[in-house]
């Protein structure tokens, strides 16, 4: 038999059944309290207590005011917490106070004000024809979109597109074997309740009065739109009210960027927290939404060469004008981060200080404005209409600088708004006068000199007597409370008073709460332009921010090759971050002709290889956002991608040998890059023993100097390798400087990049530059000979690779090869060639 339950316990049961799959946080005063199960889950996450009030139940709590801390906690492991709110003041309640759910909050859609990484919710929606992909990041309003057609390159697409994304969590009817990062929501019926398309478009419409679908581009994307549907109906049920506020609608090209991904930003430390960065290097931006901004561009460079010009002239416009540059940045420093704030008004999140902070960041703009108005429009995205700005500014204008943390505390509107605003607090003024009269009138009656009155929270107003006059109490008043030390006494005129007083106070409130509220619908209402104007302002930023870098350590823009030429010209290259952090860093300067496709870099350890690499494809990739680079001089062809392959020091932590870490991202490599790429290869096969390793580089080598290879850096300690050069023509060796000090009798590698071969490994002087006793050094270097001789044989690389036998049908395959008309050649006609052929031999 089931014990009867309370009317609270049949609350949070009919209120758990709303979300079951999410944690409940049950409002009780102020606390937040987690029962069962949940709380079972909660406690160690969260690190609080877990106990039990009715010696049954486990429960366990959070006080309300720290909330978001502990919602972090739970969203970091995966966890969706839905929000029970006390819907009425318990003191006021008759019987049990009333609760309901008023948000969801989930892994991809937290948002709290400290964090300035945006977590992103995506939703990919596939059909027969098509897939979209959108990415909604709720703290600052933007929303990411693309449509392609279904085809083979969609799933590497859709991989590349999520490891640049990474979302926290997604929605998605693709049926697939691949594992996709971050958080599924189990419920795919979200897709059954997509609308007909006209009815969609009138919904989408709707929602996007101002600017219409055509502005976003998503009038030809009815798989798109679904999406965007899906995407809004969901976070209208987790937010319990309608993601207004995501107004800044973006389309991408899964194409258009150049591909880096995740891992290869992170091997050449584009973005990495810890530790110098790229990022950190160019990142003098003064506003979160700067901030931000860089770092998408350089999680996305551009591989559209106008695009690229457009960012440079801006950034040389900012470097050429120092007094502007210095005006705009001392404005920006006090502007704040808008857009995150106009979320914060949408999700129902802001506070007064937000309004005004919000006011603030207008009229700094509209100075902003007056300072760039010579800069060629179209280097900056759209400005939204400035009249409409400083309407918002002026109606913001009525809060008072100073204003408090909540709506409902008063002291939000300034004086001369609103007359009876005005009057009440007057009333209330003169009410604390009378306050103050009634003191010294009660004072001279009664004779008690010590007589104050003061106010409670419950009690209300009262007349103090300490415990020794208490005889002199006149007869009219009523005890109201025992202090320890004194007595507190009310009287009907204190009563009339307190009733005057508190009746305007609480008028006032209301009227100041009502004003506040139509200040933030009007936000709200212009989520639209005030996005617009943050992303505006996020671009300056970045503009003048880069600007400031460039000027600061001599970066000077490259040059761009036409069209197909893919030569590539180096001088004096720098490592960005590196430069920062040696006082003495030595510049590299080479010329790659059109035609080479592997630079083999061989040399000792310790000698510079891998600083050259990183250096060349960290200044490919500031290159490729626009601005300028760490090189005296450069000129190159636009790259679509860039792909590195160094060390691989997190590994450990994924359970995988490194090994097999290298080889899957040299295949993964090997598949996606093109002849337009850039590929670092640090080492291959260093992972495994000598033969095979050495088998394994020179196998990639000879792949990869091929005319339709990526422009390839490869840098190992197989100086054998370096004899391949010579049965290679797109191959070329280079080595980094040793010179032999006559007076030390010790070698000193210059760090210098230079073309030619390494004749050794130079690895026991590496062992006595690191002081390794002598006699142990001695017989290294015995050793050594010994292995040399005895292996010269066996460690010729291979020089002649024959593919096929030279019989009958092997001549015939190669006479069609040589016949195929590439250029009008579809995948598919490709891979039926080839299948036809695999049957044949
Ligand atoms: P390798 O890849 O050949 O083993 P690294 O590129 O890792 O060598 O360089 C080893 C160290 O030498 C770096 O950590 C850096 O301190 C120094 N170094 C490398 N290149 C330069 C340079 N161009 N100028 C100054 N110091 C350099």
């Amino acid at each position: 038999m089931t014990a009867k339950l309370t009317p609270m316990q049949e609350q949070y049961q009919r209120l758990k059944q709303q979300h079951p799959e999410a944690l409940l946080f049950f409002r009780l005063g102020d606390f937040y309290e987690l029962f069962g199960e949940d709380a079972e889950i909660a406690a160690p996450i969260l690190d609080v207590q877990l106990t039990t009030r009715d010696k049954v139940t486990p429960m366990c709590g959070v006080p309300y005011h720290a909330v978001d801390q502990y919602l972090r906690k739970l969203v970091e492991k995966g966890f969706t917490i839905a929000i029970a709110e006390q819907m009425e003041d318990p003191r006021f309640a008759k019987g049990l106070v009333e609760r309901e759910i008023i948000r969801v909050v989930s892994p991809g859609t937290f948002v709290d004000e400290a964090d300035d990484k945006p977590t992103r919710f995506a939703v990919l929606y596939v059909t027969k024809r098509d897939w979209a992909l959108v990415i909604a990041e709720l703290a600052t309003g933007s929303v990411y979109f693309t449509e392609q057609r279904v085809n083979a390159r969609m799933a590497t697409w859709i991989q590349e597109e999520w490891e640049r994304w990474h979302p926290q969590e997604y929605l998605t009817n693709w049926e697939t074997d691949i594992l996709l990062a971050g958080k599924a929501v189990s419920d795919g019926s979200w897709f059954n309740k997509i609308l007909s398309p006209r009815d969609l478009e009138q919904f989408l419409a709707q929602r996007f009065k101002t600017a219409g679908l055509r502005t976003f581009g998503l009038v030809e994307h009815p798989t798109a739109q679904a999406a965007l549907f899906v995407l809004w109906r969901y976070l209208t049920d987790l937010e319990h009210r309608e993601p207004v506020h995501l107004t800044n609608i973006l389309w991408f090209h899964p194409g258009q960027q150049m591909a880096v991904s995740a891992r290869t930003l992170n091997q050449l430390h584009v973005l990495s927290n810890d530790g110098p960065s790229l990022l950190s290097i160019l990142d003098k931006t003064l506003t979160p939404m700067g901030s931000r901004l860089l770092a998408a561009w350089l999680e996305r460079p551009l591989t559209c060469q106008s695009q690229i010009l457009l960012r440079q002239q801006a950034i040389k416009w900012f470097m050429t004008r120092l007094a502007v540059r210095k005006q705009v940045r001392e404005r920006l420093q006090i502007l704040g981060d808008l857009s995150k704030k106009v979320s914060r008004v949408a999700l129902g999140m802001a506070t007064p200080k937000d309004l005004v902070a919000i006011a603030k960041t207008l009229a700094t703009s509209l100075d902003i404005y007056q300072m760039v108005q010579d800069m060629p429009p179209d280097l900056l995205p759209v400005l939204p209409p400035l009249d409409v700005i400083s309407d918002i500014l002026l109606r913001l204008r009525v809060l008072k600088e100073d204003v408090p943390n909540k709506w409902d505390e008063g002291n939000i509107i300034q004086e001369g708004v609103d007359a009876q605003i005005d009057r009440l607090r007057s009333i209330i003024t003169n009410q604390r006068e009378a306050l103050a009269a009634l003191e010294q009138d009660e004072k001279d009656r009664s004779g008690i000199k010590t007589l104050k009155v003061g106010y409670h929270r419950t009690f209300g107003y009262y007349l103090e007597v300490s415990r020794g006059q208490t005889h002199k109490v006149p007869e009219d008043w009523r005890r109201r409370q025992t202090m320890a030390n004194a007595e507190r006494y009310t009287s009907d005129a204190l009563l009339d008073l307190e009733r005057t007083i508190l009746e305007a106070l609480d008028r006032v409130k209301t009227l100041e709460y009502e004003r506040g509220r139509e200040l933030l619908l009007l936000v709200q209402t212009h989520s639209e332009p005030l996005n617009q104007l943050a992303r505006w302002l996020a671009t300056l930023d970045v503009y003048s921010a880069v600007a400031e870098v460039a000027v600061m350590r001599s970066y000077t823009f490259p040059e761009w090759q036409d069209g197909s030429t893919r030569d590539m010209e180096i001088t004096g290259l720098r490592h960005p971050i590196l430069e920062t952090l040696t006082p003495h860093f030595v510049p590299t300067s080479v010329t790659l002709p059109e035609d080479l496709r592997v630079m083999l870099i061989t040399g000792p350890n310790m000698g510079g290889k891998s600083t050259f690499m990183r250096a060349l494809a960290l200044n490919v990739i500031m290159a490729h956002i626009g601005a300028p680079v760490a090189c005296e001089y450069l000129r190159l062809p636009v790259f679509s991608g860039v792909y590195a392959r160094i060390g691989a020091d997190d590994d450990i932590y994924r359970g995988q040998s490194t090994f097999m870490v290298e080889m899957e991202e040299m295949a993964w490599i090997l598949r996606q890059s093109d002849r337009e790429s850039l590929v670092i290869l640090d080492e291959l096969g260093r992972g495994t023993s000598t033969f095979d390793g050495m088998a394994i580089a020179q196998a990639v080598v000879e792949r990869l100097a091929t005319p339709s290879a990526p422009l390839t850096l490869f840098a190992t300690h197989y100086h054998e390798l370096t004899q391949l050069a010579d049965s290679h023509p797109r191959m070329v060796n280079f080595t980094v400087e040793v010179i032999h000090d006559p007076k030390t009798g010790q070698l000193v590698f210059t760090h210098r990049i230079i073309s030619g071969a390494a004749s050794r490994s130079y690895g026991v002087e590496v062992a006595e530059l690191a002081g390794f006793p002598k006699t142990l050094l001695t017989r290294a270097r015995h050793l050594l000979t010994m292995w040399e001789e005895q292996t010269q044989e066996l460690t010729q690389p291979v020089q002649q690779v024959t593919w096929f036998r030279p019989d009958p049908l092997g001549q015939e395959l190669l006479d069609a090869l040589r016949l195929l008309e590439l250029d009008d050649l579809s995948p598919r006609e490709a891979w039926l060639w080839l299948q036809d052929w695999r049957e044949r031999v």
